[in-house]
Order: structure tokens, then C-alpha cells, then sequence
């Protein structure tokens, strides 16, 4: 009988709840990556007193290594250090940054990686992408998928709220990238991964129609999980086409031109709540609307501090910022008068819908 299917990486465990880091070691010794707790454990700057103190009563030998900056200097700095003695896994504990840091250094040295989120930000949480800084620009960085993916609710609920609503936007804007993978296969013939499709849509449509919010449990693993399944959508095809199309183009470009101005996840969201405006989509222009006005996340360039005439800039930007790939931005070609003429049709769009 012909084995007619695919052999797909995913992590070994994944564990979405509160008290996780003070189970660290058990959750490690469970599933099989490291039954004496032989791991590098590699945390941020602020939290790293509070993290080593739950975690070094059940797992003494591990070795911690704090980092900071979430750049590709302190990854390869963190990887000529993790050569000192062998380790079954490194484990990074905090937010995007470190995680990306960890998982960097962990694929240049060949060891598995368990990605522990403290926050919500993004969906880098579990994907095979390490977002790093390196000369002052920020690059993706293929990786390999961690081994195990753990957030600790209780982590999440003492964060900076902002920064946690942040993911919401990210998970949204998989909708507004799908429909740039459409978009690409009906104009340029490529092909759309149905799986990683799936994956990365019902992480958005279960957001979109959840009405808890970030002070409930139920909402918070929702969003959890649905970091995690964008995550794993860009592992089953190899690429982060599932999770980023137009919307990450103008998060990248307004993050180029306008460093600091917001997060990754209320920059995704925004910039997909615009691309969705400039398909003409207007069922999906209200439900995404509506969910990112319901966790008070932005939806216009004055929210984030943006003048009419800098988002225009960044949206002419977009494009370059990932040369490849194919989305609506690419399609309609807008001149910098046609994106100022949509952009003024798109407030009036948005405030018709409050
Ligand atoms: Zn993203």
C-alpha cells in the first residue's frame, strides 16, 4: 500500500497554562528532552531573578545565561558560550526577543530548542523564524521549530497588557495574508499549501469570534494557541507566507522608516486591516474591525502616532521590504496620490463602521 502522506516537524509537547516554569524541569524530564535537566537556560534582563528562583530548586544543573538585545550578536555570542559542556536542550524563557535568541543559537550549535513564552506578543512563540537585529535592521532568520512549546499564563497575566493584545493583531492579520497566498496563486500560479492554510485560519477565524478578552483565562489560551498554530503553519510549508503577506510588508516598512512607533503584532494588525480595505472585502473589513476595536488595538495610522502622509510613505515602502512575495500591495501597484486617495476612503470606511 502506497504511504500516501506527509511527515511533518512539529514540537514534542506543547503546554499552555498557569505555573509552567516552576514545572520546568518535569515538563522536561516528561518529555523525554532532558530527564537530569543537563539544559541552558537563557533569559532576558528583567525577568531573570523571578525565573531562576521558580525554576532552580527542581532543575540545579542547569547553567543560566542571561541576554539581551535580541540581536544576531548576542545570538552568536550566546552560541560560542553553549559549546562550554554538552547540553540535551536550551531552553529560552521570556519574550520574542530572548526566545529568538535562543532559538537562533540553538539551531547554529544543532541542539533542540524548548521555547517558553512569557508573553503574547507575536507568533514567534513556535515558529521556525528567529527575528533578530543585526547593524540596526531587523532580518528573519530560518530556525529550526522548537522541541517544545510552553506559556505560562501567569507569566502572561503580570505583562505588560499592551505588549500581550499585541498578538491578537498578529494572529488577525493571518486572514489578510491568506488572501495574499490566494491572491498569488490566481495571478502568479503559486502554490497554497492547504494544511498550513487551515492551521493559520483557524488560529484568526477562533480569535475573531471569541467575546472574552485578556482578563479571561479561556481567551488568553485561545490566543496561546493560536500563536502557536500560525507558528506551525509556517513550519509545515517552509515558508511564513501563511502568517504574512501586505500587513507584514507595512509592519516592516513602518518599522524601517518609523523604528519605535509600535509593536509587531499592532502593526500586523493594522496593516491588515488596510490591505482587507484594499481588496474590497468589506464582511472581512468589519469583523476584523470589530475584534481589533474590541481589544483596543489600532486601526488607523493617527492611532500609533502616524501622520496620513507617513503611512502613505511606509505603504510605497511595503513592497521592498520582501521583494519576493506576491500580495495585494504588489497587485494594485498604487501610485503615492492612489494610496493617499485610498487611505483618506479607508478612515471613512472605518469610522462608518463604529
Ligand atoms: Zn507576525
Amino acid at each position: 500500500m502506497p504511504l500516501l502522506a506527509r511527515t511533518i516537524m512539529t514540537p514534542l509537547a506543547i503546554d499552555v497554562r498557569r505555573g509552567a516554569v516552576a514545572d520546568l524541569a518535569a515538563i522536561l524530564a516528561d518529555g523525554r528532552i532532558s530527564a537530569g535537566g543537563d539544559v541552558a537556560v537563557v533569559v532576558g534582563p528583567g525577568q531573570a531573578e523571578k525565573i531562576v528562583e521558580l525554576i532552580r530548586p527542581t532543575l540545579r544543573s542547569a547553567d543560566i545565561f542571561t541576554v539581551t538585545g535580541g540581536t544576531l550578536e548576542a545570538a552568536d555570542d550566546l552560541g560560542s558560550k553553549l559549546r562550554a559542556r554538552s547540553y540535551d536542550a536550551v531552553v529560552g524563557i521570556g519574550g520574542g526577543k530572548t526566545i529568538d535568541v535562543a532559538k537562533y543559537a540553538a539551531t547554529r550549535r544543532g541542539l533542540p530548542m524548548v521555547s517558553v513564552a512569557t508573553s503574547l506578543a507575536n507568533d514567534g512563540i513556535a515558529s521556525p523564524v528567529a527575528s533578530l537585529i543585526t547593524g540596526g535592521i531587523k532580518g528573519s532568520y530560518g530556525v529550526h521549530i522548537p522541541i517544545a512549546v510552553i506559556v505560562d499564563l501567569d507569566f502572561v497575566e503580570s505583562g505588560p497588557d499592551r505588549y500581550n493584545r499585541g498578538g491578537i493583531g498578529d494572529v488577525v492579520s493571518n486572514i489578510s495574508a491568506l488572501a495574499d497566498w490566494e491572491l498569488a496563486r490566481e495571478v502568479r500560479g503559486e502554490p497554497v499549501d492547504g494544511l498550513a492554510a487551515s492551521l493559520s485560519r483557524m488560529a484568526a477565524e477562533a480569535l475573531i469570534c471569541h467575546p472574552g478578552d485578556m482578563s479571561d483565562d479561556a481567551f488568553v489560551t485561545v490566543l496561546a494557541e493560536g500563536l502557536i498554530s500560525s507558528g506551525l503553519a509556517m513550519a509545515v510549508c517552509g515558508t511564513s507566507r501563511p502568517s504574512s503577506g501586505g500587513c507584514h510588508e507595512i509592519m516592516h516598512a513602518i518599522d524601517a522608516i518609523f523604528p519605535g512607533t509600535a509593536s509587531h503584532g499592532e502593526l500586523a494588525g493594522l496593516g491588515a486591516l488596510f490591505c482587507t480595505f484594499l481588496r474590497g472585502d468589506t464582511v472581512r473589513l468589519r469583523q476584523m474591525s470589530a475584534c481589533l476595536a474590541r481589544h483596543d488595538l489600532p486601526r488607523l495610522p493617527s492611532d500609533v502616532g502616524l501622520s496620513d502622509e507617513q503611512f502613505v510613505e511606509a505603504v510605497q515602502f511595503a513592497p521592498t521590504t520582501r521583494p519576493d512575495r506576491y500580495t495585494i500591495l504588489e497587485h494594485l501597484a498604487m501610485s503615492p496620490a492612489q494610496t493617499r486617495q485610498r487611505l483618506a476612503d479607508y478612515a471613512g470606511a472605518i469610522s462608518d463602521l463604529d
